[in-house]
């Protein structure tokens, strides 16, 4: 019997090893650290031997295929030890992938991902197609597929989910832009990052449909050299000639093959910003060519709301608006926040920074916010770039500082904006504890 180990034991592997046990393989699990109680309650009902904190080599490198969860970095001494073995390393979606006859939609992206796949299966489900949401979002899909299947996924890529796919195919495929993340994991070589971004497009048939962003200088470049044989539909705000979906004075047009050009009103759209534009013309065009007709995409796309911790409207309050952004955890992401923002701003910045570049949104910095709250263990970098910039830039160590502190410098009609450009770990658990935090502190005002 073929041997299947499979590394990793949380949402992801624990589902692909429950797939592999179905369809009859001899499963392993094995994790470095330890597995949450549901999962282990999961392993042990279906009969999966497994282990916890720390890998046993000869339990793993007799496998005849290992399922890596994309935690796991293709680095680690096992996965180098496995490959110079010539064990074949596949991600869990790839292995999900042969055993589901559902039309995949795929969604990747270093901004925007799980909003448009959100919005995508907000559109399919309210106009009544079976559609589960997958990857990095919802449930495991190989556990989804275990468990009955449904007519229609929408998974969330990573960058490292499709670093191990092969044979792989989205029916239809979504890139939104490439912008620098993670480089860490892909020896810092932005080449690398992108291509593991353009394996979305591997083994797309004439059938299949591939939708990308045109105005993204990178994708510009590379998306007509990498070449596909897929239908390709292009969106711009630019203006970019020969694009499937556009915006342009305040209409959305959408001109899908097969289907006569629509257009509405940008106004409309519950989820504001440019960025959340670009979602939602990636959204109906993926729907169209899924067969939606225009009045159920509308329809969908009237009724979405925000994603949590996502430009998330929390309070109004004596006139104040405070927004949760906390998933902005890099500079593009503030950038389009920054962007959306029609009132002067209170911004909130600070945690981890990952690298970034402050300039790139020193001007709408300069434009829009009249105060900075610096909430960070090390806030040295946020003083020494923005203190000769903006009027006021304060400290925070933790959230019930700063909400006291943003509440103390903004106006009637100003905006408090979380949007932090950096990840949280410093203070935080996560974005979301960070998120939380800031809503339970604004409620408690
Ligand atoms: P991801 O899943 O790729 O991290 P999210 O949908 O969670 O993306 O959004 C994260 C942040 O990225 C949001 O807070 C928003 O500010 C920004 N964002 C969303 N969509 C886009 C886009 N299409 N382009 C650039 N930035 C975006």
């Amino acid at each position: 019997m073929k041997r299947i180990v499979v590394l990793g034991g949380a949402e992801s592997g624990v589902g692909a090893a429950v797939l592999a046990k179905v369809k009859g393989f001899d499963v392993f699990l094995s994790d470095m650290g330890s597995i949450k109680p549901h999962y282990t309650e999961l392993l042990d009902r279906y009969k999966i031997p497994f282990e916890q904190q720390g890998h046993t080599p000869e339990l793993i490198l007799n496998a005849d295929e290992i399922i890596k969860s994309p935690g796991i970095p293709l680095t680690a001494p096992l996965i180098v030890e496995a490959q110079s073995r010539g064990i074949p390393i596949i991600s869990e979606i790839e292995f999900a992938g042969r055993y589901s006859r559902a039309r995949m939609i795929c969604i990747t992206g270093s901004n925007g991902k799980t909003t448009t796949t959100m919005l995508t299966r907000h559109i399919l489900a309210s106009a009544g197609v079976d559609a589960a949401l997958a990857g990095n979002v919802g449930q495991s899909l190989a556990l989804q597929v275990a468990q009955g299947d449904h007519d229609c996924y929408v998974v969330e890529l990573s960058s490292f989910q499709l670093d191990n796919m092969y044979r792989f195919r989205a029916d239809i495929a979504i890139l939104l832009n490439i912008t620098p993340d993670h480089l860490d994991r892909y020896d810092h070589k932005m080449e690398n990052y992108t291509a593991a971004k353009l394996r979305i497009m591997q083994n797309q048939r004439p059938e299949d449909t591939f939708i990308y962003w045109a105005d993204d200088p990178i994708l510009a470049a590379r998306v007509p050299e990498a070449g596909t044989p897929a239908t390709v539909l292009p969106f711009t705000a630019q203006g970019t000639p020969g694009c499937a979906a556009t915006v342009a004075e305040g209409k959305m047009t959408i001109q899908a093959p097969g289907c006569a050009p629509w257009s509405f009103s940008v106004e409309s759209l519950p989820i504001k910003g440019l960025h959340n534009l670009y979602n939602a013309m990636a959204a109906s065009l993926a729907c169209s060519r899924a067969g939606l007709n225009p009045a159920d995409i509308m329809k969908g796309l009237a009724s979405f709301q925000a994603v949590e911790h996502r430009l998330e409207h929390v309070r109004t309050l004596d006139g104040i608006t405070w927004i949760n952004d906390s998933k902005a955890t890099n500079v593009a992401s503030t950038w389009y926040a920054l962007e959306s923002m029609t009132t002067p701003v209170v911004l909130i910045l600070g945690g981890k920074d990952k690298g970034n570049d402050y300039s790139e949104i020193e001007h709408f910095v300069s434009q829009k916010v009249h105060a900075i709250v610096c909430l960070g263990v090390d806030n040295t970098k946020l003083h020494a770039f923005f203190d000769t910039k903006v009027p006021v830039v304060v400290d925070a160590r933790s959230m019930a500082e700063c909400v006291v502190q943003c509440r103390r410098l903004a106006r009637p009609g100003d905006t408090v904006l979380l949007s932090p450009c950096c990840a949280s770990f410093d203070l935080f658990q996560s974005y979301e504890d960070r998120g939380q935090q800031f809503k339970a502190c604004v409620a408690a005002l």
